[in-house]
This record gives C-alpha cells, structure tokens and sequence, in this order.
C-alpha cells in the first residue's frame, strides 16, 4: 500500500512589541521570574485590558504579506481552561472572528521548485506563563512574565505532503516575519513555536485520515524528525488493523520520538464567548491603506527579482533571500562590484563559512559588505588571483587593513601578469627539476597534463602565489613541449 502523508501547521509567532498585549508590562527576554507580569496580566478583580495598536499593525502587516483578507472587524474572546500557568482562567483570543482571514505563502523547495501553501487564517491572542520544572526539587515554580506576551497564531491548510514542505512552510513564515520585523523569530527563545498536525491517506484517496496534533516543536530540524516518526508509527498502525486516534502528541527530542498527552479537546470544551472586557477591533481602509504602503520587499519578491533581473540560480536566490539580512548584505556587495554570481558566491561560501565557524551573525560581520565587494572587483579586474583573494579575505577579517587595496599592497600580493616575468621563474624551475622534466617527456602524452600540476606548483611558490594560473599553466605546458 502507498501512503500519502498530509500535514497543516499551527505556528506561533511572539510578536516584537515592547509592552503586552493588554497591558504595559515589558516583554523583554530573560528577566528575573515574576517581575514582568502586572495585575491586568494576572487577571486581578477590577482590572481592564487595553489592546495594544501595535500588536494589531503587526498581525495586519504579516495579513498583507500573505496576500490575506484583513477582517474589518475582529472580535477578542475568552477560551476558559485552568492550567497553574494561566491565572485569570482564561486565555484571550480570537475564535470566531479573527483579525486575518484567507491567505496563501509561497514555498521554496530544495530543487528549487515552488508551491503555495493556503492559511486558513491568523488571529491574535495572548501567551500564557510557563511552569518551571527543573529549578525547584519535587515543585514545580511558575514564571508569569510570559503571560500577556502577544502572539500571533497562523494557521495552514491541510496542504503539505512531506517533511520537506512543512520544513519549507516554516522557513517561509520566518522570513516574512522577520522581513517585517515583526517578531524576532528567535526559535531558541520561543519566539516561533508549532504545532503539527500529521494524518496519512492511502495514495489516490481524497478523504483525510485521522490526525494527531504535535505539540512542542521548536526548531526547523525537530519539525521534520516529528514528522517522520510520527507518519511510520500512524502508517503501522493502520496495517496493523489498529486507527489512529485524534490526539495531543508531545515530541521528544531527546528520544525522538512522539508521546500520547491527551485526547483532544473540542471547541465547546473551553466556553468560549466574546470578552466583555474587550471592543471589537474596527479597521478602516485607510488604515490598511498605510500600512500596505509601509511593506518592505518581501522574500519571494525578493527570490524572484534576484533570479530574473541578476541571474542568479533558484537555489542561490532562495537562500540568499530567506534571511533580510543576507539578502541586504548580498545586494551592498553586488551593488559594488557589479557581478551578482561573484557576490552570491563570496557570500553564501566565504563569508558564510567563516560566520557559522564563529557563530556570529551576518549583521556583526567584521568584513562589511563594501570591503567585500572591493575584494571581488579585485579578482574582476585580475589585480589578484583566487588563492590571494582568500588572503585578503582573512586579512580584512582579522582587521588587518581598511580596504582590500591596502592589504594587497602591504602583503605584495598583486598578480603577476608581465608575461616575462613568469617565463623567467618558469625556466628557472624547469632548470631546477631535471628529473621530474625527464619523467615529463618519457611519459605517456596523456598522463603529461595531470604531471605539469607538479610545475605549476613550483612556479606558484616561487611567485608566491601571485603569478597568474592560467597564465602559468598555458606558458608551462608550451615550454615543456618544446623539450619534447
Ligand atoms: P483545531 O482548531 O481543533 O486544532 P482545525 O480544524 O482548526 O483544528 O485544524 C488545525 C490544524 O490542523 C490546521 O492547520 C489544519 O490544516 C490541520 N488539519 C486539519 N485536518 C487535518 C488532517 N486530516 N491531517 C493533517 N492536518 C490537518
Ligand atoms: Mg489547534
């Protein structure tokens, strides 16, 4: 039997405002526990939320980027549930009527192919605290500076079918989210969490299987571990003769497996009704008028121009604009020296390697993108080779010179090119190896190419490094014929 996985995501995003959702109290990371929730986020007797505009621009913003329509108006409403993390008893959300409605992200698949992904909608809510289970020996502690953060839920259509698309959807959604910076999309931090709803179907058939929802999926790479796992054990289950039940799953990492919380609970379960406390949220055009015209250029504007108007690869211009950062740092550099591929080149090789070996990120890089791109127009314009360019490279890196002209002047790395010149070492090493010369002309004329590798090497050192290769290697293999 062939099975067809299908899978929508349920993605939490912590939007970047400075206060709460309904109150002043500060969102920042990693204060001391209970020192950023206030009496209206503990929900105390006699207090009244007020909704945060900013919170309301923001998810509008993300609204746009998808291509969604903005609801005109967007009821708050109270999802009632106890749990020691939410003391009103209630979280506030939006259930019936929320803020963003039917939308649609474009994904990018690692051949390079893409897909659209539909949201169903977002709606705005607020986090709740966060129980502590490790500081405390047999008690668990709670930290309420959480509770009241704004959140905005996105949720998919049932419209990926692999691990793959639903890794794909999540980097999409944190580049258009970081893109509008609206949330920091810091994974580690909580900032993006999902959920993962997995059914299978058998091949050909159009009705869903049962799905079990995924809580606690916090990174790119956990997303598709919990996939795979969770889709082989449904999948043996079913030829098993067993059924796959509608339930919470909780994903460990540590065992990478998926383990059963609770069934599932149903929308009349939690009572919802609509806050009281709370206006509807009445937008008008205008407003998203302004705010439309606020957009940056997003991530598959941005893939698409990179590919159509420089050239570059769909693999390039996929990664190079998944981060906003990159793709600035990218445009600076090509703006500079003129030749795209050269700049996705430097960027995504060099650069990047050098970044990851000491996990720093794009914006902190110690070589700016103009000393990037000079370097570039260096190798362009054949003042160095490539071997000297990785010099100058380091040597930039390291702070060891304000422009690449410098550094190549103060290490005499320009390239050798005066044709003279590297004939006059060129003969000195054929002078110098009379043995490996003698090899050369018994040997076979086909094996002769891979044996001049020995004379280009000679000839390099003795240049170190700056004659020109090409140069090196046409002018060698001429002299060394002539021996024949
Ligand atoms: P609930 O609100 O109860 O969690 P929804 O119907 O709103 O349920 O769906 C939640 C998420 O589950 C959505 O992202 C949706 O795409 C996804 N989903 C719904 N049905 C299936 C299914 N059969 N297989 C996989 N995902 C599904
Ligand atoms: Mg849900």
């Amino acid at each position: 039997m062939q099975w067809e996985t299908v899978i929508g995501l349920e993605v939490h995003v912590q939007l970047a405002t400075r206060s709460k959702i309904f109150s002043g109290a500060s969102t920042a990371f990693g204060a001391e526990p209970n020192t950023q929730a206030c009496a209206v986020d503990l929900g105390l007797p006699g207090v009244l939320p007020v909704l945060n505009e900013q919170a309301v621009a923001m998810a509008v913003q993300f609204g746009l980027a998808v291509h969604a329509d903005i609801a005109e108006v967007s009821v708050f409403d109270r999802k009632n549930y106890f749990y020691p993390d939410l003391p009103k008893g209630y979280q506030t959300s939006q259930m019936y009527h929320p803020i963003v409605g039917p939308g649609e992200v474009e994904i990018t698949l690692e051949d390079g192919s893409t897909k659209h992904i539909r949201i169903h909608h977002a709606h705005l809510e607020e986090d709740a605290g966060k129980s502590l289970h490790e500081d405390f020996h047999g008690m668990t502690g709670i930290d309420l500076n959480r509770a009241g953060t704004p959140l905005l839920e996105i949720v998919s259509e049932p419209d990926m079918r692999s691990a793959k698309e639903a890794a794909a959807y999540l980097k999409a959604i944190h580049s258009i989210v970081t893109y509008l910076g609206i949330s920091d999309g810091n994974m580690a931090e909580g900032s993006m969490r999902c959920d993962v709803n997995v059914s299978v179907r058998p091949k050909g058939q159009e009705a869903f299987g049962t799905r079990a929802e995924i809580k606690n999926v916090n990174s790119f790479r956990f997303v598709e571990r919990a996939i795979a796992f969770e889709v082989e054990r449904q999948i043996e289950l079913i030829e098993d003769g067993g059924s796959v039940v509608q339930e919470t799953r909780l994903f460990d990492p540590d065992r990478d497996e998926t383990r059963s919380m609770r069934t599932k609970e149903e929308a009349n379960d939690y009572r919802y009704f609509p806050c009281p406390d709370l206006l509807p949220v009445v937008l008008d055009q205008a407003y998203l008028d302004h705010l439309r015209s606020q957009l940056p250029e997003l991530p598959a504007d941005k893939r698409e121009r990179f590919q159509n108007e420089l050239g570059l690869s769909a693999y390039d211009a996929n990664v190079i604009s998944a981060s906003r950062d990159m793709a600035e740092f990218f445009e600076a550099v090509h703006s500079e020296c003129g030749d795209a591929k050269q700049a996705a080149n430097w960027v995504q090789g060099e650069l990047s390697g050098a970044l990851n070996r000491e996990s720093l990120s794009i914006a902190n890089s110690p070589i700016s993108a103009r000393q990037l791109g000079e370097l570039i127009s260096r190798v362009l314009d054949d003042t160095i080779n490539g071997k000297a360019a990785k010099e100058v490279f380091q040597a930039l890196w390291n702070g060891q010179g304000e422009s690449a002209d410098e550094v190549i002047e103060a290490k005499g790395l320009k390239q050798v090119t005066d044709t003279g010149a590297i004939e006059a070492m060129i003969d000195q090493v054929i002078a110098d190896s009379p043995a490996q010369v003698a090899q050369y002309r018994d040997s076979e004329p086909e094996k002769r190419g891979k044996m001049i590798g020995y004379f280009v090497g000679q000839v390099m050192k003795a240049s170190r490094g700056t004659a020109n290769p090409q140069q090196v290697n046409g002018l060698l293999k001429e002299k060394l014929d002539a021996l024949l």
